[in-house]
């Protein structure tokens, strides 16, 4: 038996010109994706993509989890390949269909017939098939306003299909079809779910680590390396940059008034974070921060962080609870990392009185010890960059 993956892409049906580079990126996402899982072609035709395993060696399973996390996927289904005669396709939708069959008790089904050179109009094909279905199954009626399942038989050039039901994509838009932003990723929950959050709206990501070794110890940024693998089970491949930022913390630790420190510390994130976002040619930057969480995230903190830079911050579970974000944080299998209690750099200088109504000109002042430009060349001088996929 030969049994393929059909797809229907979500939103991109709306895309009109667009959509065709939708698409193709969409095949280039899954074609990455399922190269684990074995060979297959990937090829579209009449707005379904088709994933047709090489032979029994492709991981079919594997290959279906794997599909259920690219981005630009509203639906998708299993089906079975089936010569173009109507004897065979008689013969094999009970078969194929077995476990739906004795689970429902209503039925239709539906025939399309894309090749009309196929002898059967739809509605002989659907006929016949129901009746070959009632036959097999005889607890089973026919119901074509409300059915428990809809079969579909498809006659297309090549071959026939049949398929039961569908299995719910990742929705959102291939990743890379809205550009490129870079994450701002510490070991936390929030912020691999923002990362995930907009790659899903097809941004492709980058992401930047801000390390204050020996403060912070190897395997926090071990932590960081699995939790973005886990996102780029769907982004795809990210560029890591890791930034040191043991020195900058120091010298705003000797030289900064202390209830300044987390905002003078997040204001140096934001411009390092700049300029290596914009030589990687990034249109954004990303955060995970949530409108009042912590001290760092009211909105004058929040006004105070945005004012150093000239790129969009994108902070897209501003308005999200913490429950919500951990929902997420589970779905995608970062909730555990997060949880590891590691260090993280923000937490070993924090201020017991953080500062509470910040405004620039007082952050200005706070940081005029500084010799700001310097630290930022020799930080950037000294990033390393890993991929994670
Ligand atoms: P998270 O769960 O994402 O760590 P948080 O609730 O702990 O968030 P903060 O520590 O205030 O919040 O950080 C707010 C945001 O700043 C994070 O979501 C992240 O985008 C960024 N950030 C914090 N620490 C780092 C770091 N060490 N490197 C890079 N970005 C960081
Ligand atoms: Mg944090």
């Amino acid at each position: 038996m030969k049994e393929i993956i059909l797809i229907k892409n979500g939103e991109l049906a709306l895309k009109g010109l667009n959509r065709s580079t939708f698409e193709d990126t969409l095949i280039k996402s899954l074609k990455l994706s399922l190269k684990a899982c074995g060979e297959c072609t990937i090829r579209k035709a009449q707005s379904t993509i088709y994933i047709e395993p090489k032979d029994d060696s492709f991981d079919f399973e594997e290959g279906l989890d794997r599909v259920s996390k690219v981005f630009g996927i509203a639906a998708f289904s299993r089906a079975r390949v089936c010569e173009k005669n109507i004897d065979d396709i008689l013969a094999a939708a009970p078969e194929y269909l077995a476990d739906t069959l004795r689970r429902i008790k209503t039925f239709k089904v539906e025939a399309k017939r894309a090749d009309k050179r196929f002898p059967l109009t739809s509605p002989e094909i659907s006929a016949q098939v129901g009746g070959a279905i009632l036959s097999a199954f005889p607890h089973l009626r026919v119901d074509v306003h409300n059915p428990d399942e809809i079969i579909t038989v498809e006659i297309r050039d090549f071959a026939a299909y049949i398929r039961a039901g569908q299995l719910p994509g990742a929705g959102g838009l291939p990743v890379g079809t809205a550009g490129k932003a870079a994450i701002l990723i510490s070991g936390g929950i929030d912020s691999p779910v923002a990362a995930w959050t907009m790659a899903k709206r097809g941004l492709k990501l980058d992401a930047i680590h801000f390390a204050s070794p020996p403060y912070t110890s190897p395997r926090a940024e071990q932590k960081v390396k699995t939790l973005l693998s886990k996102v780029a089970v769907y982004s795809g491949t990210i560029k890591l940059a890791i930034v040191p930022f043991t020195e900058i913390q120091e010298k705003i630790a000797a030289e900064c008034p202390e209830e300044y420190f987390t905002l003078i510390m997040r204001r140096m994130m934001m411009r390092i974070a700049e300029r290596i976002a914009s030589y990687h040619k990034c249109g954004a930057l990303i955060t995970g921060e949530s409108l009042g969480q912590v001290a760092s995230q009211t909105l004058p903190a929040i006004g105070v962080t945005d004012c150093v830079t000239n790129m969009p911050v994108l902070r897209p579970l501003i308005g999200s609870d913490k429950e919500e974000i951990i929902k997420i944080s589970r779905k995608i299998d970062t909730f555990e990392t997060s949880c590891l209690p590691f260090e993280d750099c923000c937490t070993v200088f924090t201020p017991k009185h953080p500062k509470t109504r910040p405004t620039p000109q007082l952050c200005e002042q706070a940081e005029a010890a500084l010799h700001i430009p310097e630290l930022i060349e020799k930080a950037i001088a000294e990033t390393e960059f890993t991929y994670i996929d």
